[in-house]
């Protein structure tokens, strides 16, 4: 890979927690074999598409997140506050991780200590009773702006003054505290209400040289060192001359098509949540962006409805979130069918069933880029080009019903059919634990009853080279690698 990596930079690193958390899928493996399974991981679903180029790591590959959010409750008589156990309801006390702000981190454990000394309780979700669901930090790296919100089940704030003279006392580095109502019972964090407690109410960054306001109900990307990497692979994608109309679909508070405005001629941007639009529309004034306009809509259906109008785009920016675009999105880009598609994705299975989409219907794979924007864990971020074919307007939409069926996408052989075709084609018998060795050996995924960590394979006997050569062979029979 071509950045410095920390040798062994997952490899326990002395996180106790990693157990009980979960958060952190990859943990057992050094970095270094983490950029391998992810490049794998897309090689796997991609590269039916064309090349996927080299996944772009992250220096250090640390503390990266800067947005933290921890639940607030009583274990044993004692306030804790941290993350919900994977796939439970149970909190797992975190003083510091190793993925998250360390400025953060410092900040909710003197709130959890602050807590007893003005006799303020976390909220009991059984008898909803208590002051304190959750609280949030999000700092922005580039100008070390900090908003701290306190999500309470009611509006009441008992001690509010004394509280909050005493949190800025002790970090004088918070520039702006929100109280956000939420009294649902929700897994959803925020509460739609929010009371401005100290401050502006928002905070401010800066990506690529431009400006942006972030509020804390709107979307931002977690890993601003990554994002910068990111956002600078999918502009040089776009190859923009100064000419172009351009639509950023899933926008956001306006990052991607704001860092693009000052090369194209004008910029349309869609995304669905009030509040980040809101953003963005203050993020093209802070920036001087006259060329842009925000619309706050369904992408789907603004396609829907810019592809009746006839609307003339140049360049499709898409970045939809995991679950990917959908089927009247990707219709209204082909009958618009602008020159030059950059779709940005984090969920690599959903990109593949939508290039599956484009492909069929016009356009072609130019650039594949992954970028590790969340070390540590299984999610993979991938940039990808796509150009139009033919010049033309693209007559009719194809599809294949399992396109749209995110199974297809990840269709693979059984470790019966491997060990069959090995069988027959080789004459040689292989147990399920060799392919799994061989698999995880390469870097790819292996399934759940095989998925054991690194010092249990280490007891059972390693598989033989001779067998291991065979494995390697009919995986490449099965394209998986
Ligand atoms: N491009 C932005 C945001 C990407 S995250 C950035 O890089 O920061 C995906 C965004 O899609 C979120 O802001 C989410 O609110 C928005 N979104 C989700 N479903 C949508 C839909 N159907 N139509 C428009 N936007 C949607």
């Amino acid at each position: 890979m071509a950045q410095t990596i920390p040798k062994k930079a997952g490899k326990g690193n002395g996180c106790t927690l990693y157990k009980a958390c979960g958060g952190c899928q990859l943990q057992n493996l050094s970095y270094e074999e983490q950029l391998r399974y992810k490049q794998v991981k897309c090689i796997r679903h991609l590269s039916r598409f064309g090349h996927v180029d080299e996944i772009i790591g992250m220096q250090t590959p640390l503390h990266y997140r800067n947005k933290v959010q921890a639940a607030f409750g009583v274990y044993r008589g004692r306030i804790i506050s941290g993350v919900y156990q994977s796939k439970s309801h149970r909190i797992v006390n975190v003083d510091d991780c190793m993925l998250e702000d360390e400025t953060a981190d410092k900040i909710i454990v003197t709130i959890r200590r602050l807590l007893p000394r003005f006799k303020l309780t976390p909220y009991n979700e059984d008898t909803g009773r208590g002051f304190l669901r959750h609280v949030l930090v999000k700092r922005a790296f580039a100008t070390g702006e900090v908003m701290v919100v306190l999500v309470t089940p009611a509006n009441l704030f008992p001690k509010r003054e004394a509280f909050l003279h005493e949190l800025l006392r002790q970090h004088p580095e918070i520039t702006t505290v929100i109280q956000s109502i939420n009294g649902a019972k929700t897994s959803l964090v925020l509460g739609k209400q929010e009371l401005v407690l100290f401050g502006k109410g928002y905070i401010e960054d800066v990506l690529c040289g431009c400006r942006f306001r972030i509020s804390a109900r709107s979307f931002y990307q977690i890993n601003p060192v990554q994002t910068e990497v990111l956002y600078g692979k999918a502009i040089e994608f776009a190859a923009l001359t100064g000419s172009e109309t351009v639509l950023d679909a899933y926008c956001g508070i306006g990052t991607i098509g704001l860092c693009a405005a000052g090369k194209a001629k004008r910029v349309i941007g869609v995304e669905l949540n009030a509040d980040a639009v809101r953003d963005a529309k203050q993020n093209a004034k802070l920036n001087n962006s006259a060329n842009v306009q925000f619309y706050c809509a369904d992408a789907g259906k603004f396609m829907v409805e810019a592809a009746k109008a006839h609307e003339k785009i140049d360049v499709v920016f898409m970045d939809p979130p995991r679950a990917g675009s959908d089927l009247p999105f990707l219709k209204s880009v082909v009958t618009l069918a602008p020159k030059k598609i950059v779709y940005v994705s984090c969920n690599v299975e959903t990109l593949a069933r939508d290039l599956g989409v484009l492909c069929k219907n016009g356009y072609k794979v130019k650039k594949m880029q992954p970028v590790d924007m969340f070390p540590h864990t299984g999610h993979v971020e991938t940039v990808v080009s796509l150009v139009r074919k033919t010049p033309d307007i693209y007559v009719g939409f194809k599809i294949d019903l399992d396109e749209q069926d995110l199974t297809a996408s990840e269709a693979h052989p059984t470790y019966e059919e491997i060990k069959a075709y090995i069988q027959k084609e080789y004459g040689i018998k292989v147990s399920s634990l060799n392919i799994s060795q061989v698999k995880r050996k390469l870097g790819l995924e292996v399934g759940e009853s095989y998925n054991k960590s690194k010092s249990d394979n280490a007891k059972q006997p390693q598989c033989p080279p001779d067998k291991e050569k065979i494995i390697i062979e009919a995986l490449k029979h099965f394209k998986m690698i």
